[in-house]
């Protein structure tokens, strides 16, 4: 290794006493696993020496057809003599062998989805010399087979089932109920039998030399990047841009040397929820894929202080204290929370791995509190440290405690990540997706949840396991997603063939409905009642930072006073968006809708608008209310009228009825007013244009609306907004319409008063925005229709995308959904340019946005930076944009 090497194309980075190459800031080099292990040696703690492979040498192996860059396994022998000296073992030695493990580090942590190997450099005279070193035969043969088990999985793919049946006939042989029972000559005989598997399925003798294995474990675990698994981990968390995995090789430690041995997984902190308390499991004489695959149910980390070895009584307390001072000392130097791997060996901790905990949405607000309370952090640092995303795990529902407390559980299981959730039981992750996707909710239910499991764990409302701890990967996937988990619920039976599961006597089918408590553990049958939450001290406190740093206004899209209310009380400043056409749906008004829409002759429209009218007002008077001293921006009609119009013969004859229309002519108005793109068709101001009736009704609506308020000293702020504008001059013949009407109102009312409304308009056809220095001169406000304008631009329907979308995100030709996050180059630039041309014209024009974009953190940091003055999004997406427009302010520096 000594051997200079020009700037940036070292390939191996060494971490030990003798030196240590990496550190913290190498994350995307080396990975998260390689960056923190040299930084755990660095600050001095227990960690077995090793080195790491770059994400570079992987992305060179995908780029160079699959081989390894030149010099690699060179500069890999290198390592292992290094390794070989400071340890003091040799590869492939009969008298004290070094055994490493291989493992994946993604410069993120994408946990379980790619391959590790333990144990790798036994073979056939070094397992000897593993019984000599430690004179532990049983152990030297457990680790033995096992590496054939996982190299023969992992590296040459040889099913892991035929591993288990030629255990269970060894097991069967001795008679022996656990792992554990098999006798040291059972061991032997397996070691043989998985040989045989192994050559059975692999036409090839299980490797003898260390190197050739070490070599085909590094290819193997680069090859796993892409596997399945992974690729969809990365969609569904939206990674992307990243070159590869790292490979971390490092000696092993074993926990499973006796009673004085064990392993375990734990977190600094709850990740659940965040209390302050060193949280995690254990298992005793295993190694550490035991306690993550959840074959054996581990016990809690309080519990280690009980622990006594035949050798030494105080062994769990000594072990305990110790990762009690590691908590400390990690969180000190990482200032967050660590999710760290550990072994004892024969009574001596070591540290395999740290990295910054996943949690809940809960756990991390209070975290970030506490930790600013304790003055780890400061307060830009914890505002930032909360993915503003996952503030909405905060506000979902839980089970109603009046329902709960006339139900009993069926079972309980481990509380694995909190939520509510209800469903019908899906047995597979495939099913779990189909199903969703045709609109259903389900339960996903499983033995125990694989990473290959992930898209249906993501598909469905909730997660329910039989076996495995609060820590195995179903649970960390679970909570990062702040998706309700029960795990290791073991008195549930699954029929996973049969399609059914048996519990307490009782058995449910796919076609039955089970609720899962995620906070408690507890199983239902049945839907169970739900009820909003309620907002934590810690919630209030981040919102107040959130305030006092963000530029943002935040409004609300609600189109109801409950909806306003609500948004409110989460801290909306206004209504951004109301669609006027959702308060036409209701059955005593729809009806006076479609005679309108069918109606031939303006008289007859008008008399139809005339009773829609009453409505209008009221709904207005309601919003006013509820938003009262707050801006309300009100859009005016824009979906195309063939929408509100009855398709089928049943609902036609029943509209006949209703309105004496006869049937043949409701019947000729549907077909005329069928349009083949009714998305760029008769809709938007396009309607006020060929209806201005329609127009005057609503503006009539809301201006009676506001002068009704103000009479009872209500501080109405209406804000009419004309959609789907392309041309000034659509704009500036509404503006006209509306300014008229809005006087008409004021004179028959006998208001003498001033009456303020703002009238503006949607930006959201392309051509808008590209002349946007024209329609600003008939705009009071900009409100970008970010939804209308990606569809425009892009020319993807929004409707239908879902066609190909999911090709256009796994061939990466598109990073994320466009519908959900902003498109900031293409899209985004017909923002900047309105912006600025808007602005040009009218330096205080009001801008904000309203479409799906105003509640996506990505977009709300992109409004941001362009300057608009407000984002607009659904009531429960108001705290996450809140927080996120502080994000952006303190990330933007400006
Ligand atoms: C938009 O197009 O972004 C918008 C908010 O309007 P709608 O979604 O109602 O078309
Ligand atoms: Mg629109």
């Amino acid at each position: 290794m000594a051997k200079k090497k020009p700037a940036g194309s070292q390939m191996v980075y060494y971490f030990g006493k003798t030196r240590t190459d990496g550190d913290t800031t190498m994350k995307q080099l080396i990975g998260g696993k390689g960056a923190n292990l040299a930084d755990m040696t660095s600050i001095g703690l227990p960690v077995p020496p090793g080195f790491t492979i770059t994400t570079e040498c992987c992305d060179q192996y995908y780029q160079n057809k699959q081989k390894f860059p030149k010099g690699l396994m060179d500069d890999v022998a290198e390592a292992v003599k290094t390794l070989e000296k400071e340890t003091g073992k040799k590869f492939g030695d009969n008298s004290n062998p070094l055994l490493v493990s291989v493992r994946s580090g993604a410069a993120l942590s994408m946990p379980g989805m790619m391959n590790t190997i333990l144990n790798l450099g036994l073979n056939d005279e070094s397992v000897v010399g593993l019984v000599n070193a430690t004179g532990n035969e049983r152990f030297a043969y457990d680790a033995y087979r096992r590496l054939i088990n996982m190299y023969g999985d992992v590296v040459m793919e040889v099913h892991h089932e035929y591993f288990e049946e030629a255990f269970a006939k060894i097991k069967k042989k001795y008679n022996a109920k656990d792992d554990n029972d098999v006798p040291t000559e059972g061991l032997i005989e397996l070691v043989h039998a998985y040989k045989e598997v192994y050559k059975k399925h692999t036409k090839q003798d299980f490797p003898q030399k260390p190197m050739e294995q070490l070599e085909l474990a590094i290819e193997a675990v680069f090859k796993s990047w892409n596997s399945d698994k992974a690729i969809s981990y990365r969609r569904i968390e939206g990674i992307t841009g990243l070159k590869g995995t790292a490979v971390n090789v490092q000696s092993m430690v074993f926990g499973n040397m006796g009673d004085d041995s064990g392993t375990g997984v734990a977190f600094t902190r709850n990740p659940s929820t965040g209390e302050n308390k060193f949280y995690g499991e254990f298992l005793i004489n295993a190694q550490g894929e035991d306690v993550v695959a959840g074959i054996r149910t581990p016990q809690p980390v309080d519990e280690m202080p009980k622990w006594k070895a035949p050798t030494d009584k105080t062994i769990g307390k000594k072990m305990h204290d110790e990762l009690m001072k590691i908590k400390t000392k990690l969180e000190k130097h990482y200032k967050d929370v660590q999710d760290i791997e550990f072994t004892i060996e024969k009574g001596k901790l070591y540290m395999l791995q740290t990295r910054n905990g996943k949690r809940t949405g809960a756990a991390a607000v209070r975290i970030a509190c506490e930790m600013a309370k304790e003055k780890l952090i400061d307060e830009k640092t914890a505002i930032l440290r909360i993915p503003a995303g996952d503030l909405t795990q905060l506000l979902l529902p839980s089970f109603d405690p009046a329902a709960k407390k006339k139900e009993k559980p069926l079972t309980i299981g481990l509380p694995a990540s909190p939520g509510a959730a209800f469903g019908k039981l899906a047995f597979s992750a495939d099913e779990a997706v189909d199903r969703a996707h045709d609109g259903e909710k389900v339960i996903l239910v499983r033995k125990e949840t694989s990473p290959e499991d992930v898209d249906g764990m993501h598909s469905a409302a909730g997660i329910l396991t039989s076996t495995g701890g609060m820590t195995s990967h179903a649970a960390v996937v679970a909570r990062g997603w702040g998706k309700c988990c029960v795990a290791g619920a073991g008195a549930i039976e699954i029929d996973e063939k049969g399609k059914k599961i048996k519990v307490n006597g009782k058995t449910f089918t796919h076609k039955d409905v089970i609720s899962i408590d995620g906070s408690t553990g507890e199983v239902f049958a049945g839907e169970m009642a739900t009820v909003s939450p309620k907002m934590s001290g810690d919630f209030e406190t981040v919102m107040k930072w959130a305030d006092k740093h963000r530029k943002l206004g935040i409004r609300t899209n609600a189109d109801s006073p409950e909806d306003a209310k609500r948004a409110r009380d989460f801290g909306a400043e206004g209504i951004g968006l109301c669609r006027t056409e959702h308060m036409f749906f209701e059955p005593e008004r729809i009806i006076h809708m479609r005679e309108m829409i069918l109606a031939e002759e303006k008289p007859a429209r008008e008399a139809a608008l005339k009773k829609l009218l009453p409505y209008q007002r009221k709904d207005f008077e309601g919003i006013f209310k509820a938003m009262a001293g707050l801006p309300v921006t009100i859009r005016l009609l824009d979906p195309p009228l063939h929408e509100f119009l009855p398709h089928d013969a049943k609902s036609q004859e029943e509209v006949s009825k209703a309105t004496g229309i006869p049937v043949a002519k409701i019947k000729t108005r549907v077909a005329q007013l069928h349009e083949h793109n009714p998305m760029l068709g008769h809709r938007g101001c396009r309607l006020s244009v060929t209806y201005p009736e329609i127009l005057v009704m609503q503006v009539t609506a809301i201006t009676e609306a506001t002068i009704n308020c103000l009479g009872k000293k209500i501080d109405a702020k209406p804000e009419i907004m004309i959609p789907l504008v392309g041309t000034v001059k659509e704009l500036a013949m509404l503006r006209r319409i509306t300014e008229e009407t809005i006087e008409d109102v004021k004179t028959k009312k006998g208001f003498k008063g001033n009456l303020p409304i703002l009238i503006g308009t949607m930006i959201e056809i392309p051509r808008a925005a590209l002349t946007a220095d024209e329609v600003a001169t008939e705009a009071d406000f900009f409100s970008f229709g970010t939804n209308d304008l990606t569809q425009m631009t892009f020319g993807y329907s929004r409707d239908d995308i879902n066609s190909f979308l999911p090709d256009y995100l796994s061939e990466e030709i598109l990073e994320r959904d466009p519908f959900q996050s902003l498109d900031t180059t293409g899209v985004g630039q017909l923002v900047a340019m309105a912006v600025e041309k808007g602005r040009k014209t009218k330096p205080k024009i009001k801008l904000g946005i309203c479409g799906e974009h105003g509640g996506d953190p990505a977009s709300i940091f992109f409004c941001h930076t362009v300057g608009l003055d407000y984002v607009s999004c659904s009531p429960f997406r108001v705290p996450i944009a809140r927080l996120a427009a502080a994000q952006a302010t303190l990330k933007h520096g400006k």
